[in-house]
C-alpha cells in the first residue's frame, strides 16, 4: 500500500493519507476546478511505509501533522 503526505505550508499543516483515500486517489487529489491557484499545496509521496509518511510530513517542518480521519493511517512510532 502507498502513503502519501498532503501538505499545505500556509495552513501550517500536512495530512498523511493511503494511496487508495478519495481524498488522496494515489497522490492525484480531489480535482476542484476553481481552487484558487495561489494556495500551494503539495502531495508528497508514494511512501511505501505510513510512518515513514508521517516522518516526512514532521520533517516538512509545518506545525500540525495528522493523519487522514477518512483513511485512518497508522502511525505506530
Ligand atoms: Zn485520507
Amino acid at each position: 500500500m502507498n502513503f502519501y503526505v498532503f501538505l499545505a505550508p500556509s495552513h501550517q499543516s500536512a495530512t498523511v493519507h493511503k494511496g487508495s483515500c478519495p481524498h488522496c486517489n494515489e497522490g492525484r487529489g480531489q480535482r476542484r476546478p476553481g481552487l484558487k491557484a495561489n494556495l500551494a499545496t503539495e502531495w508528497l509521496g508514494p511512501h511505501l511505509d505510513s510512518n515513514n509518511a508521517f516522518a516526512i510530513a514532521r520533517e516538512s517542518g509545518v506545525k500540525n501533522v495528522t493523519g487522514c480521519g477518512h483513511c485512518k493511517p497508522e502511525n505506530t512510532v
